[in-house]
This record gives structure tokens, C-alpha cells and sequence, in this order.
């Protein structure tokens, strides 16, 4: 049985840590805010080398907090690729906006900078680059459309906790970067949680008012804002999990140099390729064939699990139904139809990538 992510194995191995991160906050009664809140965010503005995190309630609102926080003219275009996960277009849509789909690139899946030049409009207010399954976006091309057209960047990093470009961790490139710790991510609470970083003091501070009702101090509420907290125990258990992130993303890294070794050459097969430059911390490995639905049965069948992230674009969800792309072509409209996410987690070896990828290629015939 070769599981697909395997928390329980992870806590096993950090038990005593986590029990004893727990226990001193039940001791304490502070279940919101208080000191382990602080302790967090201080601790992961430092790993992700951000002037401020603001720890929220989970990915979602870290991504429409970050949003609000930018102070847009209502109505905006904000561009966001055609691949996501739908709380990227959605935080766009619940805070006033108006959702622009991009196209991926063909090689690495994240926002295909030519795409992005013919989607920019005088109403585009905002791009957020999505770092998908771990892989950071090409900042560098982004950022040249975006800065002279005063165009703001948020970075999702919901699934990039600890990726680098050009040896700088992704959130504080652009404008804002929002995370999720969502349990099966990079780093994962036990619970929801989320957190944005920034280095503007202003876009911190707006933050920081937006999910805590409008104020700083208690009853001093300068405008409506909302509730969004990430909890103690959630954050008591982030501190308790943070300083093993990088030894399970050298573990994922390991396990995605193992299947790429393995699978080379498959021709039935297309591997994920990395762009130069960056620390691409393997959220997710992902493969493309065109007899994907055969070859997740043939591998269930021998106990392996596979996940597809995600199997209908963005635009052509339902959701999206009377949305003016709805029936655009994209290129990301077909490979929602062969992308295969192979197990992946500080739960492998590479050993296990090679037992897995040795199974994809028998399946396939290669
Ligand atoms: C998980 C995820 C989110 C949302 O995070 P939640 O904590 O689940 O709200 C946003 N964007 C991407 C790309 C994600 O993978």
C-alpha cells in the first residue's frame, strides 16, 4: 500500500512535540491570540524571509484578505490562471472583483507570461501568481508586465511554503503573499489556518485590521472588517511543526528526483519539468498522460493512490457557467484530462518513487 499523503505517520514521528505544544495551551485557557499566535507569525515571516505575517483563518481568506488589503478601485480585473484551485478566482469574485483567466505554461503550469501580456487591460488591477504544486512562477516576467503599469502581485503560495526564486522565498516577490495551512499542505495545522506576508507596512497593517473587525485596539473599530483568526492550538502546532519543514521538503525533493530518474523517457509519459533557479518544493508531482483514468485504476489495483489536482479548469466549472471564458479554449482546459498527481510526502522514500514509478511504467508499457 503506498498511501497518497500520510499524516499519521507524520505525527508519529513529531508525537512528543505536538503533545507537548497542546498541552500548554489547554493549560494556558488562551484559545485566540496570545502568545503561541505571535510566536508563529514571527517565526514564519523569518522562514519565508517577509517583513510581516498576519496569521488568519485559513487559505481562502489569506488570499481575499490580501485582496481588500491592495485598496482597489471596485469592479478590478484580476488576472489568475486557468489552474487553480477555485479559492484563488473565488476570493476574487467575493471581494468586488472581476475574475480574468490566464492560460498555463505548457512546460511548468504556472502562468504563462505570453498569455498574461494579452490578457492585461487598463481595468487590470491585480495578477495573482499561483506557485502550483510547489513550483514558483516566473516572477521576473510577471513582474516586468505588472511594474510599470502599476499593476499589483499577490502571490497564492498555498501550496509553495519554503519554494524559492532566483534564491528568494516566494510571498514577499510581489506585493503580498498569501499561504494555507490547510492540513494536507506543504505545512499543515490540524485544523484550518492561513496566513498572508508582506513586506509593505501599510498592506500588514490593513491586513491585520481586515480580519480582526475594522480595528488594532479593542473597541477602536476604524472600519467593518471581518473575523478571520487562526487559532491558538493551530498555531501552537504550526511553531511545533515549522522546524521540520525543511527536512520534509529535502524528503519531497528527494522523492520527486527519484520518480524523475525513473520515468525517463516513458513516452506515454509526460513528466513535470522545473524551471532553472528555483526550489520548487513538490506540493505535488504531477504527471500527464492521455490514458489517465486507466492507469489511476491499474495503479489503485496494486495499492497505490493517486490524486488529479484538478479535473476540470477553472473556467469551465459551473461555477464559472456565465463567466466570458467559460467556453474559451485553454490549454489548461486539456491537460485537466491527463494531469495525475502521484503519491507525494515526507512519508516516502525514494525507494517507494522507485517502486511507484516502476508500476507506472509497466501499466503503461514502457
Ligand atoms: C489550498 C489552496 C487554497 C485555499 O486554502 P484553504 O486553506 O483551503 O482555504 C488556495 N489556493 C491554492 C492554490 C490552494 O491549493
Amino acid at each position: 500500500m503506498t498511501k497518497f499523503l500520510d499524516l499519521r505517520d507524520q505525527y508519529a514521528r513529531i508525537r512528543a512535540d505536538v503533545d507537548a505544544a497542546i498541552t500548554s495551551v489547554l493549560d494556558s485557557a488562551t484559545f485566540v491570540g496570545g502568545a503561541p499566535v505571535k510566536a508563529f507569525e514571527s517565526a514564519f515571516a523569518a522562514y519565508q524571509g517577509a517583513r510581516h505575517c498576519v496569521a488568519v483563518g485559513n487559505g481562502t481568506d489569506a488570499i481575499e484578505i490580501a485582496i481588500e488589503a491592495l485598496e482597489l478601485p471596485p469592479g478590478s480585473e484580476i488576472i489568475v490562471p486557468a489552474n487553480s484551485f477555485i479559492a484563488t478566482s473565488e476570493a476574487v469574485s467575493r471581494s468586488g472583483h472581476r475574475v480574468v483567466f490566464c492560460d498555463c505554461d505548457a512546460a511548468t503550469y504556472t502562468l504563462d507570461p505570453d498569455d498574461l501580456a494579452r490578457r492585461i487591460t487598463d481595468r487590470t488591477a491585480a495578477v495573482i501568481a499561483v506557485h502550483l504544486y510547489g513550483q514558483p512562477c516566473d516572477m521576473d516576467a510577471i513582474l516586468a508586465q505588472t511594474g510599470p503599469r502599476g499593476i499589483r502581485v499577490i502571490e497564492d503560495c498555498a501550496q509553495a511554503h519554503g519554494a524559492e526564486y532566483h534564491g528568494r522565498r516566494v510571498g514577499a516577490i510581489g506585493d503580498v503573499g498569501a499561504f494555507s495551512f490547510y492540513p494536507g499542505k506543504n505545512l499543515g495545522a490540524y485544523g484550518d489556518g492561513g496566513a498572508l506576508v508582506t513586506n509593505d507596512d501599510g498592506i500588514a497593517q490593513r491586513a491585520r485590521m481586515i480580519a480582526n473587525h475594522g480595528r488594532l485596539a479593542k473597541y477602536d473599530h476604524a472600519f467593518e472588517g471581518r473575523n478571520s483568526r487562526l487559532d491558538t492550538l493551530q498555531a501552537a502546532i504550526l511553531l511545533a511543526k515549522l522546524p521540520h519543514l525543511d527536512e520534509w521538503t529535502e524528503r519531497r525533493i528527494a522523492v520527486a528526483d527519484a520518480y524523475d530518474e525513473a520515468l525517463a523517457g516513458a513516452k506515454a509519459i509526460v513528466r513535470p519539468a522545473r524551471a532553472r533557479g528555483v526550489r520548487h518544493v513538490y506540493h505535488l508531482y504531477v504527471i500527464r498522460t492521455s490514458r489517465r483514468e486507466d492507469l489511476r485504476a491499474a495503479l489503485a489495483a496494486r495499492g497505490i493512490e493517486t490524486g488529479v489536482h484538478y479535473p476540470v479548469a477553472l473556467p469551465k466549472l459551473q461555477a464559472y457557467a456565465s463567466h466570458p471564458q467559460n467556453a474559451e479554449q485553454f490549454r489548461a482546459g486539456k491537460y485537466d484530462g491527463e494531469v495525475l498527481s502521484l503519491p507525494m510526502g515526507d512519508h516516502l522514500t525514494a525507494a517507494d518513487a522507485r517502486a511507484v514509478a516502476a508500476a507506472v511504467r509497466e501499466i503503461v508499457g514502457e
